[in-house]
């Protein structure tokens, strides 16, 4: 869809509800895409800072009991909730998502194929029940029971054993701005984690844990998605103050989203107590004016958890990177106050890996630091890193309110980006999703995407390039395995003898196995010397061979659970959307493309933004219109390939019939003495053909580099290319012409071979071999990357 027809006042909210209602991504389960004049009504909702549609607040007060045998939760919810969406509200939606984990046939477990990161779930399971709701219209008095009208809602599929969303209603309509009081009763047994929440014996990770209100939208109704595969987070922001009744072994073993205000033990039980955010947050104004709040609350306990401190500071890192500083002074103007306030760091280890701990100090830090430098400081005095147990890997890679889970391994170096990247990666999560708190079901991509972009950016920064490793006997050992890679494995097993294909006629596939299995040989055919595998990588590279799984599948702003298939989720929410951010700092330029972000994300902050929100406070903070880069990229699947091709020839002697002054023909023969003579002084007639594949017309720069090193830098406009899909430069030089690049400071990651892309004098046979290679490479690292990650 073309972003907007109204005034451009009025944009930001059009385009906001513009953006999303494409017909690719219809509601499901008969929700109606908004017409056009409600989307214009809208429109006049007055600007960011005011109430917002979907400025609800969600106030709660937790106590459950943990039965450590059975690992058994028991709650008591109170929830206040005001009314921000402007209309009256007819009944209320909760998440109840442990019951995603409950049966085989939930739309969790069916859309995962049954498993859970590659585990079949055939035990272990978790469910929640609902006991009792009453509700309060009026403070926290005249209860009405609500629990005859429960019914669990299946909005996204009507799958029957689905029951991770349930309404009820209430005895009248929630006026706009009226606050409603709700307490919930409810029983639930904790999945064994497999993904993301659960126990593994002492080992908790608590999150999704209680029945968790969604969003309602104002010409919407509730935002309330069932559980999917992909996809999680979507509720209003708020306090929670979270009491926990545990047995007494977990004593300074128990963290949560925000900080601890009190512990008591009585008898052989701790009662532990977290607000979140703190008290002191909730009193405190962030750097952009907000008051901290937050949209969730996970915990988790171990009685192996070995907690170490630190405090982040701003200047020591500022000292560290002075020239981040200076590009972000330059770029947001020296009135902007840039400064981060200190938070403290909670990392808490297992035993066998203390040694990394200094590592997921600086991991986090270095999010808080460069995240906060572009898009505004972490609000929140506290911050905690959870190293998941061992046989608990499921949990990690996770992202929850000022608390997430990391992931390790033994035997890592730094260089390895482990666990640096997914420490970075989860760090990052409280600006792009904590913070700005999009809605993860309908565009994924604004949160991990946006995310995955930053990342790169700070391990590129921080960490420099990425040493390439596979494992034997889980030692990390240089080189990758072209054995994982597409086409690779029959030749690399055929080199080294593990499995030769011998073509005899009438005999079925014949193999010869020489030697079949050999860890030596393994190890050896892996080595960097023999797989031409780049011994380092840019992590941005890393980005770009991610996106090129999927380049053109379906457009960023697609339903997480509603892509073609999963490579297509994973590509457009993580890698293409990297690729799509990076290559836009290119057609803005760097400073107006931080301009952009920083004024999206405090636009945004403690707010649910749409895809048209950020295309509209981008402009606006960039003071640029690249609405055809949104619709070409984001709403499209617009791809391109450049490629370049150069012929170039001294002029010519004259030969044949010329024209004298007088008007007659006279005949000029070739004289091979002469042209011998002067061959050197004629100069050079040059041909570039550049050529574009693909519908995406991006500005480019042409570079031409000539003999004596002189350069002439052509730009080929995106006009030009609406009207020929290629361009020739024609030249007449004293200068040889020696190379041709497209692109050549590698603005944009996005052209889908960039074999083509520059045209040298001199060749080099070993190139393209090596370019093959990397792309083998790095799509290995891809997949030991993806398996790495939860979210
Ligand atoms: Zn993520």
């Amino acid at each position: 869809m073309k972003l907007c027809s109204v005034p451009a006042s009025n944009r930001a909210r059009a385009d906001r509800r513009a953006g999303l209602r494409r017909p690719g991504n219809r509601f499901p389960g008969g929700r109606k895409a908004l017409p056009g004049l409600a989307a214009l009504l809208l429109a006049a909702v007055p600007a960011a800072g005011a109430q917002r549609p979907g400025d609800s607040r969600a106030d709660y007060r937790i106590e459950a009991k943990l039965d450590e045998a059975t690992k058994q939760l028991e709650g008591k919810l109170t929830l206040r909730w005001t009314n921000g969406s402007g209309e009256p509200v007819q009944d209320l939606w909760f998440h109840l998502y442990h019951n995603a984990f409950s049966n085989n046939r939930s739309t969790h477990l069916t859309e995962a194929g049954g498993e859970l990161r590659g585990v079949k779930m055939e035990e272990g399971w978790g469910w929640q029940q609902v006991e009792s709701v009453r509700v309060s219209l009026a403070g926290e008095a005249g209860w009405e029971d609500l629990f005859p009208s429960f019914r669990y809602r299946r909005p996204d599929d009507g799958r029957e054993d689905d029951r991770t969303v349930f309404s009820v209603d209430l005895p009248q309509p929630a006026a706009p701005g009226q606050t409603v009081v709700v307490q919930i009763t409810w029983r639930g047994q904790l999945p064994r984690v497999r993904r993301r929440t659960g126990y593994k014996d002492d080992f908790i990770l608590a999150a999704h844990w209680f029945p968790k209100l969604g969003v309602y939208e104002a010409g919407r109704g509730w935002n309330a998605h069932q559980f999917h595969a992909n996809t999680e987070f979507f509720a209003d922001y708020g306090t929670y103050d979270v009491t926990l009744d545990l047995p007494k072994e977990y004593v300074g073993k128990v963290w949560a989203s925000g900080v601890k205000s009190n512990e008591t033990i009585e008898g052989d039980r701790l009662k532990v107590r977290f607000d979140a955010p703190s008290d002191a947050d909730r009193r405190r104004t962030d750097a952009f004016g907000g008051q901290p709040l937050v949209h969730g609350f996970a915990w988790t306990a171990d009685t192996r958890f070995v907690p170490f401190h630190k405090t982040f500071r701003y200047a020591e890192w500022a000292d560290d990177f002075p020239g981040e500083v200076e590009k972000a002074h330059a770029a947001f103007g020296p009135t902007e106050d840039i400064g981060l306030r200190d938070v403290d760091i909670t990392v808490l280890i297992h035993p066998e890996r203390i040694d990394q701990v200094e590592r997921h100090f600086k991991a986090t830090e270095a999010a808080l630091f460069f995240y906060g430098l572009w898009f505004g400081e972490y609000p929140y005095q506290h911050i905690t890193v959870v190293d998941p147990a061992w046989g608990a890997r499921a949990a990690g890679g996770m992202e929850y309110p000022t608390l997430f889970t990391s992931g390790t391994r033994l035997f890592t170096t730094e260089d390895m980006h482990t666990p640096e990247g997914v420490t970075v990666h989860e760090a990052g999560h409280q600006f792009w999703y904590g913070l700005v708190g999009n809605n993860e079901f309908e565009a994924a991509f604004l949160d991990e995407g946006f995310n995955s972009y930053t990342d790169s950016e700070v391990m590129f920064r921080v960490y420099g390039e990425q040493r390439s490793t596979t494992s034997y006997a889980n030692i990390p050992v240089d080189g990758v395995p072209v054995g994982g890679a597409p086409g690779g494995s029959p030749v690399a097993n055929a080199l080294v003898g593990k499995e030769i294909p011998i073509p005899i006629p009438f005999l079925p596939d014949p193999v010869l196995q020489p030697l079949p299995d050999s860890g030596f040989l393994d190890l050896w055919r892996d080595q960097p010397r023999l797989t031409f595998v780049p011994e380092r990588t840019d992590p941005r590279w890393n980005d770009r061979t991610r996106y090129l799984q999927s380049p053109d599948t379906d457009p960023l702003e697609t339903f997480g659970y509603l892509h073609a298939d999963r490579q297509s989720y994973s590509t457009n929410s993580y890698p293409r959307t990297a690729v799509a951010l990076r290559s836009m700092a290119a057609v803005v330029g760097y400073d107006n493309f931080l301009r952009g972000m920083r004024r999206y994300s405090k636009d945004w902050r403690y707010a649910h933004p749409y895809p048209g929100d950020f295309y509209a406070s981008f402009q606006e903070g960039a003071g640029v219109d690249v609405e055809w880069y949104f619709h070409e990229l984001f709403q499209g699947t617009g791809t391109v390939d450049w490629s370049v091709a150069v012929e170039q020839e001294r002029r010519p002697d004259p030969m044949g019939f010329f024209q004298s002054e007088g008007g007659e023909f006279f005949e000029r023969v070739e004289d091979e003495e002469e042209e011998d003579a002067d061959e050197d002084s004629r100069p050079w007639m040059i041909e570039v053909d550049v050529r574009r594949k693909g519908t995406l017309r991006l500005p480019v720069p042409i570079r031409l580099t000539f003999e004596d090193g002189s350069t002439q830098e052509i730009v080929w406009t995106r006009e030009e290319q609406e009207e020929t899909t290629w361009k020739r430069i024609e030249l007449e030089s004293d200068q040889k012409l020696t190379s041709v690049e497209i692109d050549p400071e590698r603005g944009y990651f996005l052209d889908k071979n960039m074999a083509n892309n520059s045209w040298h004098d001199v060749h080099d046979r070993v190139a393209p071999w090596r370019w093959g290679e990397r792309v083998l490479s790095q799509y290995q690292r891809y997949l030991h990357w993806i398996g790495g990650f939860g979210g």
